[in-house]
């Protein structure tokens, strides 16, 4: 079992609620820009409810830089977020909060252009969650899809957890000390799995095994 009753869950949002998209013309995998681009990744839902019903809070803490960057409307970023919470809350399962960095040192638009301290690797976005959810980070777990969500985590003293199958390629990163997570999990699903089976003591989930670290 756990030294802290553990509290919230704050959740990445891209690669980890939402599929990542090939955007051809920068060449780069990243978050969706276009309405039907924005895809919710299976089991998504019910294993939001199941956080729910854990009695563990939920937020959302993304870095968005899309609009910053010119590359996302204002209008589309919101129907992004309605449409993830619309389709959670149609399985019964509800996101708390949703805090999003919209900073990025390079932005062409000007408001957001800033070195801020809400944009993962940086806490500031965590310690927002925590306190706007009335919790210890301590009392946290943090799921997230890169290296910046781990080391956010990690720094902020949260339980981290990795979601994602690009694990060969990430493992070499993810094996330091200072970002290696609690588990690595296929999807939100296997994370959900994780996260009962620690609070609930009812004994090990096992990864995915399709990587070395995911067996460790
Ligand atoms: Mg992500
Ligand atoms: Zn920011």
């Amino acid at each position: 079992m756990l030294s802290v009753p553990m509290k919230a869950v704050l959740l990445d949002r891209d690669g980890v609620i939402n599929a990542l998209v090939y955007h051809e013309d920068a060449g780069v995998i990243d978050a969706p820009l276009k309405r039907s681009q924005f895809k919710l990744f299976p089991r998504v839902p019910e294993a939001i409810r199941l956080l729910n019903d854990m009695g563990l809070k939920t937020a959302i803490v993304s870095n968005q830089p899309g609009i910053a960057k010119g590359r996302l409307k204002p209008t589309i970023f919101k129907a992004f977020e309605r449409k993830m919470l619309s389709e959670i809350l149609s399985e019964g399962g509800h996101i708390d909060r949703v805090f999003y960095c919209l900073h990025h040192p390079e932005a062409k638009v000007r408001k957001f252009r800033q070195r801020c301290r809400c944009r993962k690797p940086e806490i500031g976005l965590l310690e927002l969650a925590a306190a706007e959810l009335h919790v210890s980070l301590e009392q946290c777990y943090m799921i997230g899809d890169g290296i910046p969500d781990l080391l956010a985590g990690s720094r902020a003293g949260c339980r981290t957890i990795f979601v994602g199958r690009w694990k060969c390629e990430i493992c070499q990163f993810t094996e330091a000390p200072h970002v290696r997570p609690a588990y690595v999990a296929k999807d939100l699903w296997e994370a959900a799995q994780f996260i009962r089976s620690e609070m609930t003591g009812s004994g090990p989930v096992t990864s995915s095994p399709n990587c070395l670290l995911a067996q460790a």
